[in-house]
């Protein structure tokens, strides 16, 4: 165990060693003289070294840096051959390069004017500007990506200086976590008032953290201070690292110290501090992955490592009279400390899984076949199927909300809500990366994360629907909610609305009618009208629309009675995709509900379209209408495009499906998609995709009614959140459809670079359901290709001029 420094020693480290003043002539003489070295000089800043910036004649710049007499030769020393090493390791990282004197030597020892003997080091300039300052001058919020590209950058410099050997580490300073409880403690009376009570609270634990725990953890010489001032960067596109500087904090410690102070100085620039903890950890751990033994600790080292910036900064300020640039982020660090220490050490490290195999950096170039040879391709082997688009596109990647061809065009998703988080979201394929390179297999063995995914999602629903059963596809989950529906009320009969589609196995395909025919219907479906209010038999204007459309299931029980079959249940989708995207009456499916329950049936929400946060206002669509569902099913989105699906309800209808036999799915729950279940959470719920959902939506929505006033073949705009409708008709009084008008919009805004698809039981809605990461600008984009497309149409598809 490390004794722990006193309170003398405390404070010698906290006297901050001054800068040496010595005349520039001197210097610049010296300097000639040493290095071989002349050109033009400027001052730069230094809390503890004189530095100058030397641009010579032919056009390469230095950084000079006199070093203070108190200053240890040694430890200068120690950071000048660091730097040495990290160019030998990683040849590639863009540190400052050692130039040497004439000699050879790393450092040179110059004379001030009384004859005292400086240190000087010169290194290569590194041309850039902060990443603090880009983040400021921009207004920018580091996102998942730039924060995973940030903690790569800070865990590769931790893997470039394992197996340097150290000597000249300092034995203590301030910023070494090691001494953060005793420094904190010190520094208590100098902080903000508003800290100091929950600084008190941790300390006990953050003493534990230090003295007990980290002696044990694995330890090499570390940067420890990847922060936004150190950090010389590009924001445009994402954060491009360029150059990494100042060595003057690195000590012998534990890597997950590094870690910590990297998260610790970073994610204040982030929407949710817990979120961007991941995303840096999951960056760092590609280069120097961690065990759980390391992130136990790492919470608590976080926490440590923002107390003592509080701590600090407000010593300087108030004893020093120091103006330090981290000043103005005090606040920044107070919220972060206040949201970190709510949270347990558990949750603080549960998406950052200890493990294993750094990611593959190999890049794929792709070998494409013109599309028509590849259709015919595919048709020989996999027959005729049905495609997207009169010419298919052959997509080769993506990222966000766009997706690439094989020509490299790119095109605007504006129809994937599988891809809910954007396409091959970094953390996601991460997450998804590191499980499946760790262990994947089934769900008759016990793991954490399929728990975890089970409760995180039921804290998202009614508090009776707490069991979960996780399948691989929406159709698997709706038919297991029929076969529940059976198994419970012994009856047969499943009510649905008209056009709906819930499934492709030989229980759901009767239920949808997409290569369906409605002829070939089991006696045990029955359909009910869809709330439709702007073409159905109830409208808009009709204040008993929601009751009247509710009545038809009263009709539907009695049919599947008198043909012997019963009502099992009703199966809903809550933004009824197949007819486009409506919104109900308010009171519908309340009434719906009823009705079912009174005639002994089970109510059955399907989420697979609407699920997760697409409605902009819930996590599911039915919560917009105050029901609550004896089952719910869901998928498509739940995995962002890897196959997974569940379906969750109360214990006693899930004991009734076991006592017949139980049910198993050698892929459903398996580790790795649990765990990218998991992922998915993460990001959904730490980019708030819930209220992007609801600004992007209200943006799409304003323009499109906005669209609806200048072009007369839009008949009416339906849906909600970001799963939006675009009804074109060819006389709006008719609400004629205007069916090839809206194919042929598909293909021009196809054309556009935008992709959308032309839906619906009349064939003629533009459906407009993009990734959640749609921002106004995607909006924007869509829109104008939109307007674009709608004001082409030819004559003889759009509405007769009167
Ligand atoms: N329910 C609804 C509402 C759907 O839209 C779909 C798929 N389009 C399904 C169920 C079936 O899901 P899967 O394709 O994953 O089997």
């Amino acid at each position: 165990m490390q004794s722990n420094p006193t309170r003398d020693e405390v404070d010698a480290m906290l006297a901050s060693i001054s800068a040496p003043d010595l005349d520039l002539a001197l210097i610049e003489e010296q300097v000639g003289t040493l290095y071989g070295l002349t050109g033009i000089w400027r001052r730069l800043g230094g809390e503890r070294e004189q530095n100058f910036r030397l641009a010579t004649g032919e056009g390469q710049e230095f950084v000079v840096k006199v070093a203070s007499l108190e200053e240890p030769p040694e430890s200068l020393a120690f950071q000048i051959e660091a730097l040495d090493h990290i160019a030998r390791i990683d040849a590639g990282y863009p540190v400052p390069r050692v130039k040497r004197i004439l000699q050879g030597e790393t450092m040179g020892r110059l004379s001030d004017a009384n004859g005292q003997m400086h240190t000087v080091r010169v290194l290569t300039f590194l041309a850039g500007q902060t990443l603090l300052d880009r983040i400021k001058s921009a207004g920018h919020r580091l996102q998942a990506a730039e924060l995973i590209t940030l903690g790569e950058m800070s865990g590769r410099l931790a893997r470039a200086l394992q197996g340097f050997q150290g000597r000249g580490s300092p034995a203590s300073m301030p910023w070494d976590l090691k001494n953060a409880p005793q420094l904190v403690e010190r520094l208590l009376i100098h902080m903000p008032e508003r800290i100091r009570p929950v600084a008190r609270t941790l300390l006990p634990d953050l003493a534990k953290a230090t003295s007990e725990d980290l002696p044990k953890l694995r330890a090499q010489v570390i940067y420890n201070d990847f922060h936004e001032s150190n950090v010389l960067a590009d924001l445009i596109p994402g954060v491009s690292v360029q150059g990494v500087i100042d060595f003057g904090d690195m000590v012998y410690g534990p890597v997950v110290q590094d870690l910590a102070v990297t998260i610790a100085s970073l994610i204040h620039w982030a929407d949710d501090p817990v979120y961007a903890a991941t995303c840096l950890a999951r960056g760092y751990q590609r280069f120097m992955p961690l065990e759980a033994d390391d992130l136990a600790v790492l919470r608590r080292l976080v926490l440590a490592r923002l107390l003592l910036q509080v701590g600090i900064v407000s010593y300087q300020s108030s004893v020093n009279g120091l103006d330090t640039p981290l000043g103005d982020l005090q606040a920044f660090y107070m919220n972060a400390i206040e949201r970190i220490a709510q949270v347990t050490d558990a949750v603080f490290v549960a998406g950052m899984l200890p493990s294993v195999v750094p990611m593959s950096r190999a890049v794929y170039t792709v070998q494409s076949l013109p599309t028509p040879s590849l259709l015919q391709h595919r048709e020989t082997v996999l027959g005729k199927t049905y495609t997207f688009y009169n010419e298919p596109l052959e997509l080769v990647r993506g990222r966000g909300c766009k997706v690439y061809d094989a020509s490299g065009n790119e095109y605007l998703d504006c129809y994937n809500n599988v891809a809910n988080l954007g396409h091959c979201h970094p953390y996601v394929v991460d997450a998804l990366t590191r499980q499946a390179s760790t262990l994947n297999t089934n769900s008759r063995y016990l793991h954490r994360e399929v728990v975890r995914l089970g409760e995180r999602l039921s804290s998202t629903l009614p508090a009776h629907l707490d069991t979960w059963i996780f399948v691989c596809t929406g159709s698997e989950a709706n038919d297991l909610a029929v076969r529940m529906a059976r198994a419970v009320t012994g009856k047969e009969g499943i009510v649905i609305t008209e056009n709906s589609y819930h499934g492709n196995t030989s229980v759901c395909a009767p239920l949808s009618l997409i290569d369906y025919d409605a002829n070939d219907r089991p006696g045990w479906v029955e359909t009910v009208p869809p709330p439709n209010l702007y073409r159905g038999p109830y409208r808009q204007s009709d204040n008993d629309a929601g009751s009247k459309y509710a009545g038809h299931v009263d009709s539907a029980a009695r049919l599947l009675d008198d043909r012997g079959k019963g009502l099992a249940g009703l199966m809903i989708d809550s933004i009824f995709d197949g007819n486009g995207s409506l919104v109900p009456p308010p009171d519908y499916l309340s009434e719906v509900y009823a009705r079912v329950r009174a005639h002994g049936g089970l109510t059955i929400a399907d989420e697979v379209q609407m699920g997760f946060a697409r409605s902009g206002t819930h996590m599911w669509g039915f919560q917009a209408f105050g029901v609550e569902p004896d089952i719910v099913t869901m998928g498509k989105p739940m995995g962002n495009g890897h196959p997974m699906a569940a379906l969750v309800t109360r214990r006693d209808i899930a004991a009734k499906l076991q006592a017949n036999g139980g049910y198993f799915n050698t892929f459903g729950g398996n580790t790795v998609s649990a765990v990218v279940g998991n992922a998915c959470l993460d990001v959904l719920w730490g980019e708030n995709l819930q209220g992007n959902a609801a600004r992007s939506g209200a943006t799409m929505r304003a323009g499109l009614l906005d669209l609806m006033e200048r072009h007369e073949i839009v008949g009416h705009i339906q849906g909600r959140g970001l799963f939006l409708g675009v009804e074109l008709v060819t006389d709006r009084t008719t609400r004629a459809p205007a069916k090839l008008a809206a194919r042929w919009v598909r293909e021009r805004m196809k054309s556009l670079g935008v992709l959308v698809s032309s839906t619906g039981p009349l064939g003629n809605i533009i459906k407009i359901r993009p990734p959640l990461v749609f921002s106004n600008a995607d909006a924007a984009r869509c829109l104008e290709a939109l307007e674009t497309a709608l004001s082409q149409v030819p004559a003889d598809l759009r509405p007769k001029a009167v």
